[in-house]
């Protein structure tokens, strides 16, 4: 293996800049030594002038001169356009890049509203605290008079609240305190709600899943709670770059958005490298094509997803100390903390072994740093005392970094959105940077390197939520019931769902039905956690001390804190003694292992019913309820440093029940066989199939695969064919399974392509094998994988506009 040496000589360490990006690049490509380049795409993306607008005629000079005290001299076309379809009462998104300045885009017309209406009041909604105090700061600083902005959350102390409720005209606060707070107590609130102008929802792709379609409901109630007033206030959200922004806002507000998305402001060019580790040679690799391994059930030993090809983590901690030595301000991206800690641990290595001292100009980024000391690491890497910087997220980070030479980002960081907002740190005006994404073993990160367009072309996943969800609709209407009698047009605002939502809180005593209305029958309001789902939540108690670290959602508890499961908490690393789920209590104790835990379950799954469903010949596709059964029955411990199993330990966990939505499709066993899929393949090849499948899912919708469950069979009882299943694993769906079923053709090809594409022999981590397969990965058939999704691709209907892709909002339940 080359080591850092091979390029330090004659670049000495104290460039503060180093080696323009296609320089860097080719030094970083010759060192590989593989066979094959490791660097499948590179992209230029190029610098961008940006264009300004004049100010709207009717912001006013006040605004105008506060925002050019802040060196604001004029907007972004994208603000200006924005703001405008705000200022005429129009709902707008505005979804563009990192830094492209989304909030003056909102503050303007708010802003302008307040100060030419002395009565009018905004109300700002941000997904964090963090978020929060930032813009607060922000509109504080712009000195306006009358405008009087405040924070209203958990922490304000009670004897400011009456204060902010009275004089406040800007209040800044969170859902769940618009949730728990302000809506319970709206008659506190009622001289704010009737004066309200604007609704600022900032972040909102952030409301997606399950919490996303309880924050659905939450703005609905706000929308109701106004109308009392004669109030419609125009809704005005700010997004990340994402996938049809005006559908998600849409459903988010349950109101027609318009979108602006041609962000007009300007950014440095940056040299986009992908980068795909090398395969290793020899013992890694898969028994022959199709074959089981041999080791039957979740007990199956280490002999499973053994490495293949070489990890991320040493492939970045590689180029880390590559660029160092060649004095090249560089930050990596890793997703754990640990694995930021490996990385910087092995930069700084091989960096001493080539020049003595040289690793200490590599650090790892720590949770919990101060202020000063964050400041410090700003300063140290800018000025080039530090070269070589290894963190996780930029949110975790807490560190203002943009102007670096080099990015490497360790890993798919999820979304595309995540991915430009890291990149987006490379870059000094004027002077080009590099961007290396480094893909891991695992379906999509193969696909994406393989797929450049998906990357660098338009956007491809959307903000999925679902607010017809009924574990979600039913407690969200008993909260609306308590905040003041529901009446018929009420359901009409809640939408899809809401009158059965009714009748069945009805049938169980939460509402009684009047000739006014439906009205809440307890004293008490109901208790609903916008971010809890699927059981009480599970405390995570530190052992020794007894301190409550945090809670973990019971749906997930089974996963993350077994006993014996590595738990990460505000990136401090805990193991578990003990899960009690009697008491819904983690006991736990501070250890950082060299390992990470990855559950195991085994699933069963009934059909409830048919939501939807496309008759292709051969093959179905549906889209419908289902019951799912599933235990967690053990786990795998893998070496972080190089992905290794270490052993698999059983665990005695109750089985749980789930009912979810679920996409599934079926292959008639006459088209399998005419496809070359022998009887005795058809389990591989649909588990394979199902597998990929799953772990390409992210690419269509802003999920986890965490998020999605799967089982497939030869036979199911139910749809009387062999079956593959894929399932939102949160109660009621959380919108997953339907955006998959809506781009089910480019979902499949994504996934036959990404199989296709691994030049693994007999199928790997990167393509058909998952962490969290409950047989242990077995049996898995790479080539019949392919054959089962020909089939599919080849009957399934092509989608009429094969660039949209996106489900039309309200074509749910019309099947
Ligand atoms: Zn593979
Ligand atoms: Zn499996």
């Amino acid at each position: 293996m080359p080591t850092a040496a091979t390029v330090a000589a004659g670049h000495g360490p104290d460039r503060p800049s180093g080696a323009a990006p296609a320089e860097l690049l080719r030094r970083l490509r010759a060192r590989s030594g593989g066979d094959a380049d490791p660097v499948t795409h590179v992209e230029r993306v190029p610098a961008r002038p940006g264009e300004q607008t004049p100010w709207p005629l009717w912001a006013p000079e006040e605004l105008r001169a506060a925002f050019a005290r802040r060196g604001v001299v004029a907007p972004w076309r994208h603000q200006a356009e924005a703001a405008d379809l705000a200022y005429a009462g129009t709902h707008v998104v505005v979804a563009t890049g990192t830094a492209s300045g989304k909030s003056l885009a909102y503050q303007l017309p708010a802003l302008a509203t307040l100060l030419a209406d002395p009565r009018a009041t905004v109300l700002y909604l941000a997904p964090t605290k963090a978020l929060a105090a930032d813009q607060l700061r922000a509109v504080a600083g712009l000195e306006l008079d009358g405008v009087r902005p405040a924070t209203y959350d958990g922490d304000t102390p009670r004897a400011e609240r009456e204060w902010i409720r009275r004089h406040s005209r800007f209040v800044l606060t969170n859902p769940d305190m618009l949730h728990h707070g302000i809506l319970p107590g709206h008659a506190h609130w009622s001289g704010f709600l009737r004066r309200l102008a604007y609704v600022i929802v900032d972040e909102c792709h952030t409301y997606r899943g399950v919490f996303g379609s309880h924050v659905a409901h939450v703005l609905r109630r706000l929308r109701r709670q106004c109308a009392r007033f004669g109030r419609t206030p125009v809704f005005l959200l700010a997004s990340a770059t994402s996938g049809d922004p005006a559908t998600a806002a849409g459903r988010l507000t349950g109101l027609p958005v318009a979108a602006v998305t041609d962000d007009a402001s300007p950014r440095g060019g940056v040299t986009f490298a992908l980068w795909e580790p090398p395969l290793l040679p020899g013992p890694g690799q898969a028994p022959g094509a199709g074959q089981a391994p041999g080791v039957g059930g979740p007990a199956g030993g280490a002999g499973d997803l053994a490495p293949v090809r070489r990890s991320a983590l040493r492939e970045t901690a590689d180029l880390l100390a590559d660029a160092v030595a060649a004095g090249v301000r560089t930050l990596a991206f890793v997703r754990s903390r640990k694995g930021a800690e490996v990385v910087a641990a092995t930069a700084r290595r091989a960096l001493d072994e080539a020049v003595p001292g040289l690793g200490e100009r590599v650090a790892a980024y720590r949770a919990g740093y101060l202020r000063e000391e964050r400041r410090e690491l700003e300063r140290a890497l800018l000025h080039g005392d530090l070269l070589g910087l290894a963190s996780t997220n930029a949110l975790e980070l807490g560190v203002d970094l943009v102007g670096l030479d080099a990015v490497l980002i360790c890993g798919w960081p999820g979304t595309r959105a995540s991915l430009w907002q890291q990149a987006g740190r490379a870059g000094r005006s004027g002077d080009e940077a590099l961007a290396v994404l480094v893909a891991r073993d695992d379906p999509l990160d193969t696909y994406l390197v393989h797929h450049p367009e998906a990357l660098f072309g338009r956007p491809v996943e959307a903000t999925v939520l679902d607010p017809a969800n009924p574990y979600v609709l039913a407690p969200q209407l008993a909260c609306a019931a308590a905040e003041a009698p529901l009446t018929p047009a009420d359901l009409d605002l809640f939408g899809d769902g809401a009158k059965e939502a009714v009748d069945s809180l009805v049938a169980a005593g939460a509402l009684r039905q009047r000739p006014t209305g439906w009205y809440w029958r307890h004293r008490e309001r109901p208790e609903v956690d916008l971010r809890g789902e699927g059981g009480a939540p599970v405390c995570v108690v530190e052992a020794a001390t007894g301190r409550l670290l945090g809670t973990v959602d019971g749906g997930s508890a089974h996963f993350l804190v077994h006993a014996g499961a590595v738990h990460l908490h505000q990136g401090v690393s805990y193991v578990v003694d003990s899960l009690d789920l009697d008491d819904g209590c983690a006991l736990v104790h501070p250890e950082e292992p060299d390992w990470s835990t990855h559950a195991r379950d085994v699933t069963s799954l009934t059909v409830a019913s048919v939501r939807s469903y496309v008759d292709a010949g051969p093959v179905g596709l549906f889209l419908g309820e289902v019951d799912v059964t599933s235990q967690v029955v053990s786990y795998q411990r893998r070496r972080i440093s190089s992905g290794e199993v270490i052993d698999t330990r059983p665990l005695d966990l109750p089985a749980r029940e789930l009912r979810t939505v679920a996409v599934w499709f079926t292959l008639s066993p006459e088209s399998l066989a005419a496809a070359g899929v022998e009887p005795a393949d058809v389990p591989g090849a649909l588990h394979a199939a199902e597998h990929a499948a799953i772990g390409l899912l992210p690419l269509m919708a802003t999920c986890d695969r965490w998020d999605i469950g799967g089982l497939s069979t030869a036979l199911h009882p139910d749809t009387e064919a062999p079956t593959v299943f894929v399932y939102d694993g949160h109660p009621g769906g959380a919108g997953f399974a339907e955006r998959a079923y809506g781009t089910a053709a480019q979902w499949l090809r994504a996934t036959r392509d990404a199989i296709a594409e691994c030049g693994c022999e007999a199928g790997c981590p990167s393509c058909v094998q998952s962490p969290k397969c409950g047989n242990g990965n077995n049996p898995l058939s790479k080539p019949g994988a392919l054959r089962v999704l020909d089939v599919v691709l080849a009957n399934l209907p092509a989608p009429a506009d094969p660039g949209a892709a996106l489900p039309r909002q309200g074509d749910r339940r019309t099947g």
